[in-house]
């Protein structure tokens, strides 16, 4: 089996801010951090469906959201997704501006 890895050091994925905006919803406290999941999970990354299932061992970011009157809710995000996302906005630089 193919070892999983990080592209990036992991404290971009957590610091992606891909959970940044595009929330409506009002919650009370928030944490986001870089797991490894154990048990299957299906990604619920936004901007296209990627609804991709996390196996069990890969890696994730998970957020978790307080909300008033419901309790903590976690949202499970591919690696794939948060690493498109910091190649689209920049944060890291892409292979292809090398000249
Ligand atoms: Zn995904």
């Amino acid at each position: 089996m193919k070892k999983k890895t990080l592209k990036y050091p992991k404290e971009l994925y957590v610091d992606s801010g891909y959970f940044d905006g595009d929330m409506d919803c009002e919650y009370i406290d928030e944490i986001q951090k870089l797991v490894k999941v154990r048990k299957q999970h299906e990604c619920c990354g936004y901007g296209k469906v990627c609804k991709k299932k996390i196996n069990l061992g890969d890696y994730a970011v998970v957020d978790k959201a307080l909300f008033p009157g419901e309790g903590w809710k976690s949202c499970y995000i591919c690696v794939p997704c948060i690493e498109e996302f910091l190649e689209e906005s920049g944060q890291v630089e892409s292979q292809e501006s090398e000249i």
